[in-house]
């Protein structure tokens, strides 16, 4: 997950996540990728479009 400089660490990602996978903590973004199942509701979620799922 790619996360842009515009974000705002509100946390509102990490409220949503249906499987906890997301922690702000101190201006940082932690995901837990590989318990990730792409459901994209964190990148809906975001105000300011900070989440962007990386291609690989
Ligand atoms: S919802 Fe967007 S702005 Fe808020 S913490 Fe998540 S990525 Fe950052
Ligand atoms: S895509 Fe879905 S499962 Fe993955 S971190 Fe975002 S909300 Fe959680």
């Amino acid at each position: 997950m790619i996360v842009k400089e515009w974000c705002m660490y509100c946390g509102e990602c990490a409220g949503v996540c249906p499987r906890n996978l997301i922690e702000v903590r101190e201006l940082t973004l932690k995901f837990d990728e590989k318990e990730c199942k792409d459901c994209k509701i964190c990148i809906q979620v975001c105000p300011v479009q900070a989440l962007e799922k990386e291609v690989i």
